[in-house]
């Protein structure tokens, strides 16, 4: 793809031919959105420094983030990757509890730095197995060991994460780190009682608990702003990136101040781009815009019709083995109707065709072959016809 142009949930190419944007949470606020663009051509005309000297927004930023997460967590370190934030969680978590573990989901991703690449079993080399790390299966009720008929089998996954933080031995649990949608694993997006059960248990064994927020945050799961919240726990760590400044480069580690301390009594810690006065203003406008055109309802309302179509499909095509999501996250698995296989080759197929198009969706998982629908949350009743008539097109094709 060469694009050149975005404008609410179009993206557009050298010839001017229009794509449909069901794929790209970054511009969670749509393309090019007028209110943030103007924050951040405004602040760069005004001011463009770093965080070094005190500026109004990186406090307002803060203030506004910890307004929406439990009262526990009352410190925001801007910084400007989600890699970076889940790496200096890494490095807070070891200094905090004394201890050099990591217990991640089996395809989790994490991030770029060799920290956090670590923790991210989805880009593992095929040997790679870093000895700090131990993985839980993710939880997968549709094709794992447990079953979404059977009672409390999210609870049963959980349990794994005894399991896998007595494999890290002498080391011992510093965190666990989870992304609630389990997007590189599936999109799994499993009930509360998972992540309430899992929270339980790190907590039991003295561990750290980090909610990734980078993909399933900003208001995507269609029912609070950050997904953990569906369950009611209260992370030790959140960390926001991608949506955050909806494509400036922001992201942000919201941590309880008492587990900083163990960091901040080494040494400081200072970013020289995180948290500078544009990044600030376009993490603001963002939230802004979330509140102003009320994205979080729109994200369970579109989303919620979305599914329906989605789920008719299913009916319609057996190709489609299971749907699952929460709000503008949505995961339709492609599999062999009569042994459930995956079908990583087909996914791969319809994806290019839906491109063909005009209509951009990727895959996922661990074989490749879950279609990963995740558009900005302007997306539009009309623009989830579209997708559901196109994919219903591709689909018959066969
Ligand atoms: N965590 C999750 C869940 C992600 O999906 C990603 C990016 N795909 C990251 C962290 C890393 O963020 P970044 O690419 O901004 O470093």
């Amino acid at each position: 793809m060469h694009l050149v142009r975005g404008e609410g949930v179009w993206l557009f190419d050298p010839d001017g031919r229009r794509y449909l944007d069901c794929y790209n949470n970054v511009a969670v606020v749509g393309h090019g959105h007028p209110r943030v663009t103007q924050a951040v051509t405004q602040q760069q005309r005004l001011l463009a420094t770093h965080s070094r000297y005190l500026h109004e927004g990186i406090v307002e930023l803060a203030e506004r983030l910890t307004a929406t997460l439990p009262p526990g967590l009352d410190a925001v370190l801007v910084v400007n990757s989600g890699s970076e934030a889940n790496d200096l969680a890494w490095r807070i978590a070891r200094a905090a509890t004394g201890r050099s573990g990591a217990v991640v989901s089996s395809y989790a991703y994490h991030g770029l730095t060799e920290a956090t690449h670590a923790l991210s079993p989805e880009v593992w080399a095929a040997q790679e197995r870093p000895a700090h790390v131990a993985r839980v299966p993710a939880p997968d009720g549709y094709r794992g060991a447990y079953r979404r008929t059977e009672d409390g089998w999210a609870e049963r996954y959980a349990a794994h994460v005894d399991s896998a933080a007595a494999a890290l031995g002498d080391r011992g649990l510093a965190a666990m780190y989870i992304d609630p949608a389990f997007t590189a694993d599936g999109i799994l997006y499993p009930p509360p009682g998972y992540l309430r059960e899992a929270a339980r248990r790190v907590r039991a064994l003295g561990g750290l608990l980090v909610a990734d927020e980078v993909q399933a945050g900003h208001g995507r799961s269609g029912q609070h702003l950050w997904s953990f919240q569906a369950s009611g726990i209260e992370p030790d760590m959140v960390v926001l990136g991608k949506p955050m400044g909806n494509g400036f480069p922001v992201a942000a580690l919201v941590v309880r101040s008492g587990l900083l301390a163990a960091v901040a009594e080494e040494t400081e810690l200072f970013s020289t781009f995180g948290g500078n006065p544009v990044a600030c203003v376009a993490a603001l406008a963002v939230l802004d815009v979330i509140a102003a055109e009320g994205l979080v309802g729109r994200a369970a309302e579109v989303g919620g019709y979305l599914r329906q179509g989605v789920l008719g499909l299913a009916e319609r095509y057996p190709v489609i083995g299971d749907v699952r999501g929460e709000g503008l996250l949505l995961g339709a698995e492609l599999v062999d109707p009569q042994t459930r296989a995956p079908a990583s080759e087909r996914a791969h197929q319809v994806t290019e065709a839906m491109r063909d198009r005009g209509i951009l969706i990727s895959a996922t998982g661990p074989a490749g072959n879950v279609l990963k629908i995740r558009p900005p949350l302007v997306f539009q009743p009309e623009h989830a016809d579209l997708l559901v008539q196109t994919l219903g097109d591709v689909l018959a094709q066969d």
